[in-house]
């Protein structure tokens, strides 16, 4: 059980996931699931993240719901503001949309669509001026892990954006580590070596911030329910980002409900 006084956050990626039918059929589920079985606010934090295009819709069943489920962008535009930029979609518009939340660094982003520092910085710098929480995501590649160099990747990840935030934004940022190698792939990083950087995360956060101790540390990489509770038991452990499994209703519930009674 972790002593931590942070809500923990569980959120589902979807991705580029489901069909429409598909996602309103799974958050009937979720909903039932939780009307049998309460998860209260002050437990957990849930969210979840759907395509662009559907997450003013998937807002408006989630807020039928009697508890708040976040809805979540899973990009923002570099660009702020509104112009002539084709397909793109900026802070302002998502808050305009009532979108209060944003992933930023997926390594999917990162790796497939060019997301770098520079591009990462400017999305999270439009994000925090327009009022949006971000959820930052950090996580070292296989490679950079068996050269050992994990832990200054992941913390330089950190430090990337320590200049772009400003002090009182600290409150908006929650941080995802996602080990690549973990995501998508079965392989979960062990709880201990999950802790383990988790801790060194917190700490360098708290060499950042008066703030860092209040941060939400999530763990993502292959979360299920199978191994939810022991990663929840892990105190710096402070939520899941959960790809695969956000796409099941009950596995989905049995992470949130494992880190909502790990509190
Ligand atoms: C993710 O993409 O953020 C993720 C953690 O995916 P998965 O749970 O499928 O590994």
């Amino acid at each position: 059980m972790s002593n931590s006084t942070i809500t923990p956050w569980v959120v589902g990626n979807w991705k580029m996931n489901p069909m429409h039918a598909d996602a309103l059929k799974l958050i009937e589920e979720f909903k039932l699931l939780l009307q049998q079985e309460p998860i209260s606010q002050a437990a957990c934090h849930i969210g979840v993240s759907p395509v662009s295009i559907a997450l003013t819709n998937i807002q408006a069943h989630l807020a039928e719901f009697n508890r708040t489920i976040y809805t979540v962008a899973q990009d923002v535009s570099k660009i702020a503001g509104t112009g002539a930029y084709t397909g793109e979609v900026s802070a302002e518009l998502l808050k305009d949309s009532q979108i209060e939340f944003v992933l930023i660094g997926h390594s999917e982003r990162r790796e497939l669509f060019g997301d770098n520092v520079e591009i990462i910085k400017a999305k999270l710098n439009n994000a925090l001026n327009a009022g949006l929480t971000v959820i930052y995501c950090v996580g070292e590649s296989l490679e950079q892990r068996e050269q050992g160099a994990a832990e200054q990747v992941v913390l330089q990840q950190i430090c990337d954006i320590a200049a772009i935030v400003k002090p009182d934004q600290w409150q908006h940022i929650v941080v995802a580590y996602e080990p690549i190698w973990a995501i998508g792939t079965g392989k979960t990083a062990s709880p201990a070596d999950a802790q383990m950087m988790h801790a060194k995360i917190r700490e360098g956060l708290k060499q950042i911030t008066p703030f860092g101790t209040n941060i939400a540390i999530l763990y993502g990489g292959s979360v299920k329910a199978e191994n939810a509770v022991e990663l929840a038991a892990c105190p710096d452990i402070n939520g899941a980002l959960v790809g695969g499994a956000s796409l099941n209703a009950q596995s989905f519930f049995q992470i949130a409900k494992a880190f909502a009674q790990s509190k």
